[in-house]
């Protein structure tokens, strides 16, 4: 397996630290609001190379934050008149739910930043022994970058550019504590009605960068075989981690460093800030997830994507065609005759696992992999028909359904739901909200969501329709 590993600008065969084993961390969002198509992104991409390297026989130790500290949640919480935990646990869960509709499998450990601040105030305690740190007089900790002689190695900038571009930061950004405006913040003092923790330093709360080299040492070591994120992470967040990590370990903290491409609209990255985005909530009122998983495969993970209507109504058609492939063959196997495959039919299906594999060698290369089921599609629609034998139906429909599920695709039909089962649901929902059981009503909601069965609460009663 190759991938571009962003550290050397190189495509790079991969070798774990421990033969079989993969140990990776992904950060993961900023839990104040719904997550964006672009958020997606890395977690389809990732899980996806999850999945691949299962399937290559490996086994993974994949870890993903949830950041439930920050300014936009506690400026979310003041808005909302709620405490900060309420707006972290709630999108934490609608999170969660997104991940499970696009299909992403939980992460072996999910840390969040709040469950793991004594082991960010350890670090900053090493930080500042070993002379990378430093405390101002108003209690904030700095790193002193400057000291970290690789500063800037994932990034490829050099301190000169850094300080031809953040020269006049300083002046206007009151962080007249810092002894160098390279200096990053470790540990800030708590504000007015802000969550804190008690510290050496002062009572406040630890900075952002601080999170994921604590939780990817305690979850995997202190040298872990590939960190990856979007790539607007790799300077700062990035870079500072690495800083952060190997002045305290002293070891390097990740062979590899994968970086997804952004996720455009309209030539402009998609971001809650430039207002120009869609939820992956949004999209599920329209389109089965799957798609969305599908639209996001069909281009390398480092190039830029720009999500259109019109490639998402591709992306559907293009997923269509894989689900008929899979139910002619399951509609032929029921009055199949017997018998194997033979030889020839064999060797050409096991083709297909060595193109798909090849593709997904070459660091990741889904769109390539995509094309090799697009193929077998053809095989299938031409090859297989009323005279062919169950061995061969069976072989070409496992093949199908392996491959798309590397992908984390689904492909093989979900029993539709029949209307009596769903005005039942309806009805047990509507008890249990005379009730006020509500936890039990939204569950029934999501579970016919998730077959496909949108409600929408009307005066007239509760309406539902089949999501298309
Ligand atoms: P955030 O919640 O902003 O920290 O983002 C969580 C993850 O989503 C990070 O890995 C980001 O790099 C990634 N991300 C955010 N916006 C986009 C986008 N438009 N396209 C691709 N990745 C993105
Ligand atoms: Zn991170």
């Amino acid at each position: 397996m190759k991938i571009y590993n962003t550290l050397t600008r190189r495509k790079e065969e991969f070798k774990p630290i421990k033969e079989g084993h993969l140990g990776m961390y992904v950060c993961g969002p900023t839990v104040y609001n719904l997550i964006h198509i672009g958020n997606a992104r890395p977690m389809i991409v990732f899980d996806t190379f999850r999945r691949y390297m299962i399937h290559r026989g490996y086994d993974v130790n994949y870890v993903s934050n949830f950041t439930d500290v920050d300014d936009k949640i506690i400026n979310r919480a003041i808005e909302e008149g709620v405490k900060s935990e309420d707006i972290s646990e709630k999108y934490i869960r609608e999170c969660k739910k997104d991940m499970e509709g696009l299909n992403v499998m939980p992460a072996t450990k999910h840390p969040r930043a709040t469950e793991e601040i004594d082991g960010m105030i350890e670090l900053i305690g090493q930080l500042i022994e070993k002379g990378y740190a430093y405390k101002a007089e108003d209690g904030t900790v700095y790193f002193r970058t400057r000291k970290f002689k690789e500063y800037g190695k994932l990034s490829h900038k050099n301190i000169e550019d850094l300080e031809a571009g953040h020269g006049r930061e300083l002046k206007v950004s009151g962080n007249e504590g810092k002894e160098d405006y390279l200096d990053f913040v470790l540990w800030k003092p708590k504000k007015e009605g802000e969550p804190y923790w008690t510290s050496p330093w002062c009572d406040g709360r630890p900075g952002w960068h601080t999170e994921c080299c604590v939780m990817a040492k305690k979850y995997i070591g202190a040298t872990i075989d590939i960190h990856a994120g979007g790539e607007d992470l790799i300077f700062p967040h990035h870079e500072n981690e690495i800083a952060q990590s190997e002045a305290a370990n002293e070891v390097e903290f990740s062979h590899y460093w994968m970086h997804n491409g952004f996720l455009n609209i309209d030539g402009e990255k998609m971001s809650k800030s430039l207002n120009n985005f869609f939820t992956v909530r949004d999209i599920s009122e329209k389109y089965d997830l799957q798609v969305l998983r599908f639209f996001m495969l069909s281009a390398h993970y480092r190039s830029p994507l720009n999500f259109s209507a019109e490639l998402m109504e591709s992306a559907k058609a293009g997923l269509a065609r894989i689900k008929t492939a899979v139910s002619k063959l399951d509609f032929l196997l029921k009055t199949a005759p017997g018998g194997e495959a033979d030889e020839e039919e064999r060797e050409r299906i096991k083709g297909f696992t060595a193109r798909f594999d090849e593709a997904m060698d070459d660091d990741l290369n889904t769109a390539d992999a995509v094309s090799v089921i697009f193929e077998l599609v053809k095989y299938i629609n031409t090859g297989a028909d009323e005279n062919s034998s169950k061995g061969l139906l069976s072989l070409m429909k496992e093949e199908i359904v392996t491959l798309s599920s590397v992908l984390g695709l689904i492909v093989e039909e979900k029993e539709e739901l029949l209307e009596d089962d769903i005005e039942a649901l309806i009805n047990e929902r509507q008890e249990a909200r005379k009730n006020k059981d509500f936890k039990r009503a939204d569950e029934i909601r999501d579970e016919l969501l998730k077959k496909g069965i949108i409600l929408e609460d009307t005066r007239q009663g509760v309406k539902w329709k089949r999501a298309d």
